[in-house]
C-alpha cells in the first residue's frame, strides 16, 4: 500500500490534536487540511507514526582519524546532510513519508587504526548491526535505505542487504560518492565540511597529505593501513577546499542518492544506481 495515501492515516486526527509544531507538514486528501507528518524518528512519538508506513533513511558514517584538520565525526555529518536533504526533497516530491533515522556513527575502519581516536566495530559486527537494524525497523517502515558515508562500510553494507533482501524486505543502500573526489580528508570532504559544518573546520591546520593515487598506495595500506602511507592521515589535498566546491560535490552526493532512490532498482548486492 502506498504509505502516503489516505486509507494509512486513519488516526490522524486524533495525532494531530498531539502533534508538536516541529516537522514537515503535507496535506492529507482525507481531510483536507494541513496534518503533521515528522521528518525525524528521533523527534517522533510512537503515536505520530501508528497507522503509517514511512520509508526510512538511515545515514552510516564512521568515527575515524580525518587528518588534523578534520572531526572523527566527518563522515557522519556528511551521511546525515545527504540523508536530510534527500528525505525533505523526497517528501516534497513523491506520496511516501519519509524519515531520517539517528545516524549510525561506528564503522568499519580497521585501516585508520594507529591513529588516536579512531574506533572501528569491523564489517561482520557492522554488517549484523545493520541486519538487526533493519530487521526490527522493517516491522513498521516500508522501506528502508542506508545513506552510506565511509568506503570501508561498502562490505559490510552489501553483505547486509543481500541477506536483507533475500529475507524479503525492501532495504537499499546507497553512498555519498562525488566524481574525481580524493581518498581521504582532501579537497573533496574538506570542501563538504566546509559547506555542511565550516566551523569544525580547522583551517590553519590543513596540510597536503599523499597524493598518489588510491590504486597505488593500495598494497601498502593493506599492509599497514593509511598510517603506512600518510603520517598526517590525509589522502589527497585539503588546501585547496573551499564551500563553493563543497556546495558543488555535495550536490552531486544528493542528486546520485536521489536518483537511485526513485529508480528503486538495487543490483544484486542491495545497491542503489
Ligand atoms: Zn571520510
Amino acid at each position: 500500500m502506498n504509505p502516503g495515501s489516505a486509507a494509512d492515516h486513519t488516526d490522524l486526527k486524533s495525532i494531530t490534536t498531539h502533534a508538536p509544531t516541529f516537522g514537515a507538514y503535507q496535506v492529507n486528501s482525507a481531510y483536507h487540511r494541513r496534518v503533521a507528518i515528522p521528518s525525524e524518528l528521533g523527534d517522533s512519538t510512537s503515536r505520530q507514526l501508528q497507522n503509517m508506513s514511512p520509508a526510512l533513511v538511515v545515514p552510516v558514517g564512521s568515527t575515524e582519524q580525518h587528518g588534523p584538520h578534520l572531526p572523527l565525526d566527518t563522515d557522519t555529518r556528511i551521511a546525515t546532510a545527504v540523508a536530510d536533504v534527500l528525505a525533505a526533497r523526497l517528501r516534497a516530491d513523491s506520496e511516501s513519508d519519509w524519515l531520517v533515522a539517528p545516524a549510525i556513527g561506528y564503522g568499519a575502519s580497521g585501516e585508520h587504526e594507529g591513529f588516536a581516536g579512531t574506533v572501528s566495530i569491523g564489517t561482520s559486527v557492522l554488517a549484523e548491526l545493520l541486519v538487526e537494524f533493519a530487521r526490527s525497523a522493517c516491522q513498521w517502515a516500508s522501506r528502508l535505505v542506508f545513506v552510506n558515508g565511509h568506503g570501508g562500510n561498502v562490505a559490510a553494507l552489501r553483505r547486509a542487504v543481500t541477506l536483507l533482501r533475500y529475507e524479503g524486505r525492501d532495504a537499499a543502500w546507497c553512498s555519498c560518492n562525488a566524481s574525481n573526489a580524493d581518498a581521504h580528508a582532501g579537497h573533496a570532504e574538506t570542501s563538504v565540511l566546509l559547506h555542511i559544518s565550516p566551523g569544525v573546520v580547522r583551517q590553519d591546520q590543513r596540510t597536503p597529505g599523499n597524493r598518489a593515487p588510491l590504486s597505488e598506495l593500495m598494497p601498502e595500506m593493506l599492509r599497514g593501513g593509511v598510517a603506512a602511507v600518510s603520517s598526517l592521515g590525509v589522502l589527497g589535498d585539503p588546501t585547496t577546499a573551499t564551500a563553493e566546491e563543497g556546495r558543488r560535490i555535495f550536490a552531486e552526493m544528493v542528486d546520485a542518492c536521489q536518483g537511485g532512490i526513485i529508480r528503486w532498482a538495487p543490483d544484486h548486492e542491495g545497491m542503489l544506481r
